[in-house]
């Protein structure tokens, strides 16, 4: 479709919460051509104690559906003035009245709760279109969903591929698309970003710049490590190790569409645009050798601990111990295993009300010598595509753990993975994050 390179620029709710953000979402896109395709989320909170639009709206649905007319003229009046400052500022020339006043006629034909949500992103989305004097596309026309509610991704790319190319450049709004019957269907909340994603690859971009309200992704938890570093860059298969491991990365909704595609993504600050941001790859190139690329952990974790001698020849003792276990329903995190002994770790919550059943179905089962649950585990993942190759990171990471006195009680590495899980008490769970921060942030 293209010679030049092409970027698709999404920004979200907080770059785009008042005027003053949103002229420097406007600069940041006329700064570059490549800038062709931009996809908006509806404006956010202002400060700390303000609304966002999206939450706004929803209240007057549900203030419209309960009768309560006043409420609703209120909280109808607070989007009014929030977007009048916006048009007054930036494009005075916009009609806002008109689309304002669809939307109130169309709260009161109650168009559904999905159509009253998405009109954040729609609104904004005509207004970034006409400060651009872009061409708007509603994706209602191009991002669809099956009767089920499940989002329909090839349907999508063939009718979104097909129409912005059609158009060269566009301004689409984000959180939305359509059912079969028409209506409206939103995706879950943040669900901008999958937007982005699915223009990023119905145009085959080079890059999808997700422009928010951070320099990037954190090394670790700043409530945890004081000003940790940030990323940057991580794989995709490292993000998601990060964020399952309870990092606040990208929804994994997010990441499919330029996943499938190979298409990088750049997480940059509207407010600090110079800032190089986290590059989210594909993979790393051949010979790129990383160390570590993050630290996240949970607490809550029990291990459930089986001993019988010669368990390792005896055949199907894994299997006994594991069918029980899923009899009740438990889904497992890790299982270290040895010689005579497995740990089955699962989040605590799970094992609720379950423990003595579980324990006497193992017993029955499997017969063991000795079985026991250990609470009050956190897990830490320590991420990176060095970590398989490199002998010093792993040594490292012990060191570092063992010299500030904490005791690991599990580890776990899948040969296919990038990270190693380790287990310790969690008292000791903010310590070790430091102890391991501090021997790779150097
Ligand atoms: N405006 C929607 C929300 O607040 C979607 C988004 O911002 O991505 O969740």
């Amino acid at each position: 479709m293209h010679n030049q390179l092409l970027k698709v620029a999404k920004f979200g709710g907080s770059s785009l919460s008042d005027a003053e953000r949103f002229k420097g979402a406007i600069e940041i896109i006329q700064a570059q051509e490549e800038r062709k395709f931009v996809v908006v989320s509806a404006p956010g909170k202002r400060f700390p104690e303000d609304e966002k639009v999206t939450d706004l709206l929803y209240t007057c649905y549900d203030r419209v559906q309960n009768g309560n007319n006043d409420g609703f003229e209120k909280a109808f009046e607070k989007i009014r003035l929030r977007f009048s400052l916006l048009r007054d500022a930036l494009c005075p020339a916009f009609p806002l009245e008109e689309e304002l006043s669809n939307i109130y006629e169309s709260f009161k034909r109650r168009m559904g709760r999905d159509f009253a949500a998405s009109r954040g992103e729609y609104l904004c989305g005509k207004l970034m279109a006409a400060c651009l004097d872009f061409p708007f596309l509603d994706p209602a026309d191009c991002v669809f969903f099956r009767d089920d509610g499940s989002f329909d991704s090839e349907r999508t790319n063939d009718a979104a591929h097909t129409k912005l190319s059609a158009l060269g450049k566009a301004v689409v709004p984000g959180f939305y698309g359509s059912m079969p019957n028409d209506t409206i269907r939103t995706f879950s909340r943040g669900g901008s970003d999958i937007t982005g994603s699915i223009v990023a690859r119905a145009v085959n971009a080079d890059l999808y710049e997700n422009w928010t309200d951070v320099d990037g992704f954190l090394m670790a938890d700043p409530k945890i490590v004081p000003n940790p570093k940030v990323m940057e860059s991580v794989t995709y298969h490292e993000l998601r190790e990060l964020s399952y491991m309870g990092a606040t990365v990208l929804h994994e909704d997010s990441v499919l569409p330029v996943r499938v595609a190979g298409i990088p993504i750049l997480i940059k600050n509207t407010a600090n645009p110079t800032a190089p941001g986290t590059m989210i790859l594909p993979r790393r190139e051949e010979g790129v050798v990383s160390t570590i690329t993050g630290i996240a952990g949970r607490k809550g974790f029990s291990a459930l601990t089986v001993e019988k001698d010669m368990m390792n020849a005896e055949l199907g003792f894994c299997r006994k111990v594991l069918e029980v276990i899923e009899e009740h329903g438990v889904n497992f995190e890790h299982m270290p295993t040895g010689i005579d002994g497995m740990s089955v770790v699962a989040p605590t919550a799970q094992l609720s009300g379950k423990r003595m059943k579980i324990l006497g179905g193992i017993c029955r089962r499997a017969h063991p010598e000795c079985i026991y649950i250990q609470d009050h585990i956190a897990l830490i993942a320590v991420v990176g595509s060095g970590i398989s190759n490199c002998v010093s990171a792993v040594s490292s990471i012990f060191d570092a753990v063992s010299r500030a006195g904490i005791s690991i009680l599990l580890t776990n590495r899948c040969m296919a993975e990038n990270n190693i899980i380790l287990g310790v008490d969690e008292e000791r769970f903010e310590d070790a994050i430091r102890a391991i921060y501090a021997v790779f942030a150097q």
